[in-house]
């Protein structure tokens, strides 16, 4: 078989009425979206969307809804953009640090809180920024680890990854590199030989793995997966509680059982964040805690992610539960996964 021709991913207004994944008569207010935000839907996900607002398609076929904007919402949801130091580092946590490489991705999410910067255009560090970014970094020894983030660091090439890796490897403080990537499921294509070299290194490496739904855990991102692990790289995951994509108890226990039989550990489910035009994905800080304790005793402990909040304005990651613990005047009180309450000694 030679002459395939590569599929397409898809980024037109126009493609995405042609295909029926949107209505003709959005057309005004899509080409609106589109001056805003990216779009970039790969064949990988075309393939998996069923209806344009199945659980795939939300996650990345643009809508009218995204040019409404709540007052609640901030084209700096979690406060990045005030702790920069130069372009490239987000530096919020003493032992930690962001270094965002480049801001493409290989698809856009509809919910992202980076919604304003991502993009296909730019957004890559000229090679002085990334000196500049790296150089900071080596001038911080209380930086233990580095997390590379975007954008999609799996979108640079395996040269420029290669060299990002050894050149954090050759600080003597930086102990952990951790590469947040959605590449694994969006393209696994790009999953290489010589992209896993890239990241070969003597530190301990991590990869997390964002997705949001079951269906995205095809044999084909397994694969890739299972080739990041076969180089003893543990892989953990981070999902955004979306509606309408994995705000039940049924699409919620398939996606974390989806992560465990791939030997992925679900690190963490999050809040979703304030960005602008993402109120449609909005599910109440109560619901996911309803939606956790669900899964409690019923599903292996293997499966738990920890439920976080970014606190909007640039405070930090914090866990919003579900907790099982109350306290009064007359000792503590657990609840058991069957919701009956026992006492126990202060
Ligand atoms: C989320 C985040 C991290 C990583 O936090 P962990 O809880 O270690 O996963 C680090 N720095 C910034 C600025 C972040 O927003
Ligand atoms: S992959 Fe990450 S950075 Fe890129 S659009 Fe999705 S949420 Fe945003």
């Amino acid at each position: 078989m030679t002459d395939l021709v590569k599929p397409h991913t898809l980024r037109r207004m126009r493609d995405l009425i042609e295909r029926g994944l949107a209505p003709a008569e959005d057309r005004a207010a899509l080409d609106a979206v589109a001056e805003r935000y990216a779009t970039a839907i790969p064949p990988t996900f075309l393939e998996l969307i069923e209806k344009p607002d199945d659980p795939i398609g939300r996650q990345v076929i643009p809508t009218p809804a995204e040019l409404l904007t709540a007052p609640h919402e901030s084209i700096d949801p979690i406060g990045d953009d005030a702790l920069s130091p130069v372009p490239g580092i987000v530096h919020r946590y003493a032992d930690r640090a962001l270094l965002k490489p480049l801001l493409v991705c290989p698809l856009y999410c509809r919910f992202c809180f980076r919604r304003e910067h991502v993009g296909p255009d730019g957004g890559l560090l000229s090679d002085a920024q990334l000196d500049t970014a790296l150089n900071w970094l080596r001038d911080h020894p209380a930086i233990r680890e580095v997390i590379l983030t975007g954008g999609d660091p799996l979108m640079l090439s395996p040269r420029r990854l290669g060299h990002i890796v050894r050149t954090l490897s050759a600080m003597p403080h930086v102990e952990t590199i951790r590469i947040h990537s959605r590449v694994p499921v969006a393209d696994p294509a790009r999953m290489t030989p010589e992209l896993l070299d890239a990241m070969e290194t003597d530190r301990a490496m991590w990869l997390v793995l964002h997705a949001n739904h079951a269906r995205e855990m095809t044999d084909d991102a397994r694969r890739a997966l299972r080739a990041v692990q076969a180089r003893a790289i543990p892989i953990l995951s981070q999902s955004v509680l979306l509606r309408g994509v994995n705000d039940t108890p049924e699409a919620l226990e398939a996606l974390l059982r989806a992560f465990v039989t791939a030997r992925i550990k679900p690190y963490y489910l999050h809040q979703l964040d304030p960005a602008p035009g993402t109120a449609h994905f909005h599910v109440p800080i109560a619901e996911g805690r309803a939606l956790l304790a669900d899964l409690r005793g019923r599903v292996t402990g293997l499966a738990w992610p920890t439920y976080v909040l970014d606190i909007p304005g640039g405070h930090g990651k914090v866990p919003l539960g579900p907790d099982y613990l109350d306290q009064d005047t007359e000792g503590l009180h657990v609840r058991d996964p069957n919701g009956r309450t026992h006492d126990l000694p202060l």
